[in-house]
């Protein structure tokens, strides 16, 4: 044997002592406010007792005797396969349930993932959702579309009338979920009326939180049962990588969704949980500089003669600003949408299409894409984008109009996204 290898098998051997007063000193204290639990909770170090948590690629676990082997497979707990179970994605888990105030999270793919998890879970055939109409696209399809042929049935109600809500209630009602603010016209639904509504129907309710996250709100904390996440926007936060999550009680996450995970595999890579993990440590920091830069840009957009609307709940002339500042901790959040009014003052489709289009193609700097969540600042067309598929008059019904342009607002300096804003609007009647 080598001295290399001789020191070591040393440190092995030296490092149980060190490694049990490590794994004691990783066990937080009570009370640690949520900026800190963003940054401290995860499993405990390995024996080198690293800083920074580790990343695990590996898709199995080496057991020290078929003994504990069978007691870990039978008792699906400890580590033995990583679609069950990885030290880097339970990491992710353990430190977004701290933040979201829940007791346990289950990390997933991607977002469309954890609602597959979600629906998976929960409910069966005959079973009974009501879902507001303004979630995102794809969960309105997931629900619909998917689980409509095999015999769960939806009803989709208004974001913020809570009566339509009551009049959807069946016996068979499961669940209700919601998303909020809602892309792209950032319409605030009353979490805590809805867990009333839902719990008096014996109901749960779910919160897709992907457009706040925790460091705005926490919607476990005005009585929803789930919170849901796309981990691929804000949590994430630099658009890199795909993730999602589920987050709520024990009894829900360990018994109903543990076991359909195991089975469909639905699992988030530990690589992406890892960069999700390091993105939480900023996520404070970050949405509340996106929600600055954001509310200077809709008060700029508010003051141009070119803008007809802009949709943004930081804003005071928003029909929920109120409720929205109470359950956001008195920050709007990243995205902000606006109405131009068409080119050279004419109205109509066309003419309010021309005008979008000429501001998008404008930019210099902004990206025109349809995601959102990166520090990048992106510049959207929802009515030939994201809602390009329905037809003019469900795309008026939903209130989405050629003129419509959505902005996710990032963390470049707000006087440059001004400026490249201001390259269109500038010149929007010379052509
Ligand atoms: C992006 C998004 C989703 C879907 O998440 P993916 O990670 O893309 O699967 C769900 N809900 C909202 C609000 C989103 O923005």
């Amino acid at each position: 044997m080598s001295d290399a290898d001789r020191s070591v098998q040393t440190a092995g051997r030296d490092g149980v002592d060190d490694e049990a007063r490590r794994i004691a000193r990783a066990r937080l204290p009570e009370g640690l406010r949520p900026e800190t639990l963003a940054v401290r909770t995860a499993l405990a170090p390995s024996q080198h007792g690293e800083n920074s948590e580790a990343l695990f690629l590996t898709s199995g676990y080496v057991q020290p005797d078929a003994e504990t082997s069978a007691r870990r497979f039978a008792a699906s707990e400890d580590f033995t396969y990583s679609r069950t179970s990885n030290p880097t994605v339970r990491s992710f888990e353990a430190r977004l349930a701290a933040m979201e105030g829940t007791e346990a999270c289950v990390a997933t793919s991607t977002g469309m993932s954890a609602i597959l998890l979600m629906i998976m879970g929960l409910l069966k055939a005959g079973d009974h959702v009501i879902c507001s109409r303004s979630v995102f696209g794809s969960t309105i399809n997931l629900f619909a579309k998917e689980f409509g042929k095999f015999g769960v049935e939806t009803s989709f109600v208004s974001q913020t009338d809570l009566n339509e809500w009551r009049a959807a209630l069946k016996p068979s009602t499961r669940l209700l979920f919601a998303e909020t603010p809602t892309n792209p016209l950032t319409e605030v639904c009353d979490i805590a009326a809805l867990a009333d509504i839902a719990h008096g129907a014996g109901a749960l309710l779910a919160v897709d939180n992907s457009f706040c996250s925790p460091a705005l709100q926490r919607p476990a904390s005005l009585g929803a049962d789930l919170v849901m996440h796309s981990g691929t926007k804000y949590l994430d936060g630099q658009g890199r990588v795909m993730a999602g999550s589920l987050c709520g009680p024990d009894k829900l996450i360990k018994d109903v969704f543990g076991p359909v995970v195991r089975t469909a595999g639905m699992t988030l890579s530990p690589f992406n949980a890892w960069v999700v993990l390091k993105g939480l440590e900023t996520l404070s920091l970050r949405m509340k500089a996106h929600s600055e830069n954001a509310l200077a840009v809709a008060r700029w957009l508010e003051a141009r003669p070119e803008v007809a609307r802009v949709f943004y709940p930081g804003l005071a002339s928003h029909p929920q600003h109120a409720l929205a500042m109470r359950q956001q901790h008195g920050q709007g959040g990243a995205v902000v949408s606006f109405e131009l009014r068409g080119r050279h003052g004419q109205s109509g489709p066309d003419a309010a299409r021309a005008a979008a289009f000429h501001l998008i193609d404008s930019t210099r700097v902004l990206s025109v894409a349809t995601n959102l969540g990166d520090t990048k600042s992106i510049i959207t067309h929802p009515a030939t984008t994201s809602h390009g598929r329905l037809s003019e008059a469900q795309r008026e019904a939903a209130g989405i109009g050629q003129g419509l342009v959505r902005l996710a607002v990032g963390l470049e300096h707000v006087d440059d996204i001004t400026d490249d804003l201001l390259r269109g609007l500038s010149t929007l009647n010379n052509a």
